[in-house]
């Protein structure tokens, strides 16, 4: 087993493109870690340069002790699982999980143990004689993790290796590589662009955006406090609204704050919200379970849009009416540069709650699970 260390990673190609950006982060002997970001953020290049198949431009990866950025990928004692499985078809499962112990010229008999061992574990026994096209995606994703497993390496870098698969598969595999993991104690750095994945798996999540890191927490901290604008819209399904917004003191000396024409006493979080900056644009952000039904306390009115019915709840997609006031262009220029729609409010209500699109809507504020952000999109 072994702990990681990414050291101000930098990674250009040969053509210009900047894939990481002054990357540094500690992973723990045993940890699950998790990579997310959109598409190009730079998560598969990280993985790589780990893993030896691609070229650092600066800075230092440590493996252990160790500074292995000179060393060959054999060496670095590291198994990677892709989404493509990249099993040899013309080898039974047997050789195919064998086929790494003997590039390591361990002796027959223990590589009959350990292919023995390895297919128990992962339920392909019954399969060892069977060649990759005669298993279902769900069976030949488990001989490539078998693969990874049977050497005992030191680390795990798996990239996207259920999104080849249907839901319900991806469901069973992804609480499969939970499971294995725990028992196995292997540090493991799991990619994806699945939020969910990266929710339930990672112990550890990292959000990277354009090859920068933008946080790296356990999953309910992402989401209960995400650091900045990006990290608060891409986590959840849907993600937190957000909505320029400023505050004011009102007569009584309570917080007041703006969105668009509507003012809202803040009562219950009055000494939080005293500490914002006063009189200035900042974005607000609002999750869906945010807003209820409960027409006590603070409300914020919209025009319905459209409503998703998911059975148990309703997903209500609503426009606040003039979301904008002098001030709020830079609001609006910064939830653009994450692609984020201004001014548009999602609402999780139950499904018997009678709404219809083109009306207006009141709504309940949860005012504890209000955020801020600065004009920077970084956390107040
Ligand atoms: P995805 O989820 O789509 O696989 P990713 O987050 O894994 O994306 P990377 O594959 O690491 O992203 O790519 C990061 C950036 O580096 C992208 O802009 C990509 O186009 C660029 N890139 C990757 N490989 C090369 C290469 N060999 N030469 C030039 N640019 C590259």
């Amino acid at each position: 087993m072994a702990t990681i260390e990414f050291r101000d990673i930098e990674k250009i190609f040969d053509d210009g493109t900047q894939a990481v950006d002054d990357f540094s982060l500690n992973v723990q002997d045993g940890e699950f870690m998790v990579f997310v970001g959109p598409s190009g953020c730079g998560k598969s290049t990280l993985l790589r340069m780990l893993a030896g198949l691609e070229e650092i431009t600066s800075g230092a990866i440590l493996i252990g002790d160790n500074i292995v950025n000179d060393w060959t990928p054999q060496r670095r004692n590291i198994a990677m699982v892709f989404q493509n499985y990249a099993l040899y078809p013309h080898m039974s499962v047997r050789r195919n999980l064998e086929f790494p112990l003997r590039m390591a010229k361990m002796p027959k008999s223990d590589r009959q143990r350990r292919v023995a061992e390895t297919a128990e574990l992962l339920g392909l026994t019954a399969y060892l004689e069977r060649r990759p096209k005669q298993l279902s995606g769900g069976q030949r994703q488990r001989v490539a993790m078998g693969r990874a497993v049977v050497r005992k390496p030191s680390v795990f870098l798996m990239d996207e290796p259920l999104s080849n698969l249907d839901a319900k598969m991806r469901v069973q595999i992804r609480t499969e590589i939970a499971a294995l993991q725990k028992r196995l104690g292997t540090t493991t750095i799991y990619v994806t662009h699945d939020q969910v994945e990266a929710m339930t798996l990672g112990t550890r999540v990292a959000i990277l955006r354009d090859g920068i890191l933008q946080q790296v927490a356990p999953p309910k901290t992402l989401y209960g406090r995400p650091a900045n604008i990006f990290v608060a819209s891409f986590l959840g399904n849907p993600g937190m609204s957000l909505f320029p917004a400023n505050i004011s003191r009102s007569a009584q000396g309570y917080p007041k704050l703006h969105v668009g024409e509507q003012q809202l006493e803040l009562k219950t979080t009055a000494s939080r919200a005293a500490e914002l900056p006063i009189d200035q644009p900042l974005v607000a952000g609002l999750r869906p379970e945010a807003l209820t039904p409960v027409r006590e306390g603070p409300q914020l009115s919209l025009r319905v849009e459209t409503i998703e019915s998911l059975g148990h709840e309703q997903l209500v997609y609503g426009q606040l009416p003039n979301a904008n006031y002098s001030g709020s262009e830079s609001v609006d220029h910064l939830l653009q540069s994450i692609g984020h729609s201004t001014g548009q409010l999602i609402a999780r209500l139950p499904v018997d709650y009678a709404v219809r699109p083109g009306n207006d809507l009141t709504v309940g504020i949860d005012e504890r699970q209000l955020y801020f952000f600065n004009l920077e999109g970084k956390a107040l």
